[in-house]
């Protein structure tokens, strides 16, 4: 009775046309299907006609009526992407950009990354072929680092403008500006309910679209006392919706991944001990930092007589629907950062929620049928101690970075900047503080060639400065490098495991590395002579790449792992080919990362009587003996035994 997607279900059970349909256009069908089922679909031909008319628009329906995933698809099938524009769209959470793009794609029937892709931090999943193209809100803000006036985009939707992130409140300034000369572009300004006057106040009046959601009434249900413990009580009331409520999906709204994956546990642990007593209980986690195949998890339809839980932080407020919602627990609480400007200090604490959140988590119970909300705190504690809404991130945080970002986009005159609530004074003069101690900005407030080079980095400005000076001091390493250095490695150390290996750590003596290497690559031997590089059996003439950092330390003996002709024959080490043999992939990150050196390992020093330890069959004694007496040994730095 809850379920109304079960009328959804109708075609899928049509025998005839599962005879006539292959599976891959009864899929199709079905989407299309339910793309005309949501709210937007009705308004698709008016909004069109209003995007037309006015430049900006605001936005305002209700979470899951298919704003974010429709819209930018109405404007693609309607023209807006021809001649490699794009439409872009801006969401304030990672896993929100990477889920919808997810979803898009699917609903296109193209892969995520072609027509529909998502570019976060740290990941582009993007492509020439994107035309619609789901980004955070902070990334957005570093495009117009390279692109000022957003050229390559006709639409630009800042989505879940309630949220009021720091970056999206940097972005309603930044677009309102570049649309005054660049009259051809759109601007939409979506959110969830709320807050439609404020933006349209803020962008010159402009119109308000609103798409009328289908909302069913939700009970709210509240503790008659305080709760000690929140997690045991979320524990209790899933239990006790399951042992005694009609079929509906549930969903617990906690603050962090911590928080989710202990209460998953105890659930778990309950339904274990309560076995085949209970109907099968489907516990889901979703927060920003779980591997999307998980992530992607939650929107897998229930199972007849089971029943999902789903335990989201307030990523499941507004950015993400999942279908089949009845009952929501919420405990009442979120993460925030605060951030004292006096102290310099910030925090990343618990509070309680606001009313408005507390109310779009109630929300979320009333989608698919009438739900109930269970409130674990009292009537009394949601009348007085919650705010009624959340302060704009850009009121509690550390400014410097977006001061950094906005003094390199030629933004110098922050205290007029146009600011939808501008931040404290004192909080941005913190931050041109900080900027100028760090050398980002001279005593004038103009910013430095450093200031310049650090706002290329997406990152806080201690942290781009740290990266910037390991310039001098040579400190390199790559977010992304080491997480796939740690895919392969697991791939490996599997492999070892099957060929009997046991693991031990070389406890950084790298001498025992590049013994290990020469035991593979003794046939790649190569010595110092009066004339030069000579490979020991064959005598050719072979040099060090100027590249390589042993080129001027001009080691006696070394191993290589390929001779590249370019104009001379130079040794070079690139372990990754290596591997790629072995079809491993990528493994030159492994050993890199192992050696702490850079990615390109040219050729590495070794001493001669390694070849006799690793290959006695190979080397006879006196050969290498005899070339150790007539060069005596360079003199150099030991830093530099690996090239
Ligand atoms: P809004 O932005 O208005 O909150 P969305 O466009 O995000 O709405 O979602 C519209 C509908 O699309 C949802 O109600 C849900 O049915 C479906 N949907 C969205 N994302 C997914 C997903 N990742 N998997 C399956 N269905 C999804
Ligand atoms: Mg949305």
């Amino acid at each position: 009775e809850f379920v109304q997607a079960a009328t959804r279900k109708g075609t899928m059970d049509d025998k005839e046309m599962t005879e006539q349909l292959s599976a891959k256009e009864l899929k199709k069908q079905s989407i299309d299907e339910v793309r005309k089922s949501l709210p937007t679909f009705a308004y698709r031909q008016d909004l069109l006609n209003a995007i037309e008319e006015h430049q900006v628009i605001i936005i305002e329906g209700e979470t899951g009526s298919g704003k974010t995933t429709q819209i930018p698809q109405y404007l693609y099938e309607s023209g807006y992407c021809k001649g490699e524009m794009k439409v872009g769209c801006t969401q304030p959470r990672r896993v929100a950009a990477m889920s919808v793009a997810a979803r898009v794609a699917e609903e296109m029937g193209v892969k995520v990354g072609a027509e529909a892709g998502y570019c976060i931090r740290f990941e582009d999943c993007t492509s020439e072929r994107t035309r619609i193209k789901y980004m955070t809100d902070g990334m957005l803000l570093r495009e117009f680092l390279t692109e000022p006036d957003l050229k390559g985009y006709s639409v630009i939707m800042i989505d879940e403008a309630h949220e009021r992130t720091l970056h999206t409140d940097i972005l309603f300034g930044l677009v309102k500006d570049i649309a005054r000369f660049r009259p051809d572009l759109k601007l939409l300004i979506s959110s969830a309910t709320l807050d439609a006057e404020k933006f349209s106040t803020f962008f010159d009046d402009a119109p308000i679209f609103r798409i009328p959601g289908r909302r069913f009434p939700v009970d709210i249900y509240y503790t008659k006392a305080p709760e000690a413990d929140y997690l045991d009580a979320c524990v209790v009331s899933v239990f006790q919706i399951h042992l005694t409520q009609p079929p509906g999906d549930v969903l617990i709204f906690l603050t962090g991944q911590e928080e989710i994956e202990t209460c998953c546990e105890m659930m778990q642990e309950k339904a274990r001990a309560l076995g085949s007593r209970i109907r099968e209980l489907l516990i889901l986690p979703i927060y920003a930092n779980l591997p999307s195949d998980m992530q992607s998890k939650i929107f897998e339809p229930t199972p007849p007589g089971a029943r999902k839980v789903v335990v989201a932080t307030n990523i499941a407020e507004t950015s993400l629907t999942i279908d089949g919602i009845v009952y929501v627990i919420d405990p009442g609480f979120c993460k925030q950062n605060n951030y004292n400007a006096r102290t310099g200090m910030e925090s990343l604490v618990v509070v309680p929620c606001s009313k408005q959140s507390a109310n779009q988590r109630t929300g979320r119970a009333g989608r698919v049928g009438p739900g109930k909300c269970f409130r674990l705190y009292t009537a009394w504690a949601y009348m007085n101690e919650l705010e009624d809404s959340t302060t704009p991130e850009i009121q509690r945080t550390n400014l410097a970075n977006v001061v950094l970002l906005l003094k390199s986009l030629g933004i110098n005159d922050l205290i007029h900047f146009d600011f939808m609530d501008p931040p404290p004074h004192e909080t941005l003069v913190l931050a041109l503080e900080q900027l100028y101690a760090l050398g980002a900005l001279n005593h004038l407030g103009e910013l430095t060639k450093l200031g310049r080079r650090m706002a290329e980095f997406p990152a806080d400005p201690m942290l781009s400065k740290t990266i910037l000076a390991s310039e001098k001091y040579n400190n390199f390493v790559q977010h992304r490098s080491l997480k796939r250095a740690r895919d392969v490695r697991d791939q490996l150390a599997g492999l070892m495991e099957r060929v009997e290996i046991e693991q031990t750590s070389s406890g950084g003596d790298s001498a025992a590395i590049r013994k290990a290497i020469t035991a593979g690559f003794f046939y790649h031997t190569a010595r110092l002579t009066k004339s030069g590089y000579r490979t020991v059996k064959q005598q050719q003439t072979v040099h060090i790449h100027p590249n390589s950092s042993l080129f001027e330390e001009q080691p006696r003996w070394m191993v290589y792992h390929e001779l590249v002709f370019t104009t001379k024959e130079f040794m070079r080490f690139g372990i990754n080919k290596i591997f790629l043999r072995i079809r491993m992939g990528n493994s030159c990150l492994v050993l890199s990362f192992l050696l702490g050196k850079q990615l390109q390992l040219q050729c590495i020093e070794i001493e001669s009587g390694w070849l006799l330890e690793v290959a006695p069959h190979y080397y006879k004694s006196k050969e290498i003996e005899q070339e150790s007496k007539k060069m005596p040994r360079k003199q150099g730095k030991s830093a530099a035994e690996l090239g």
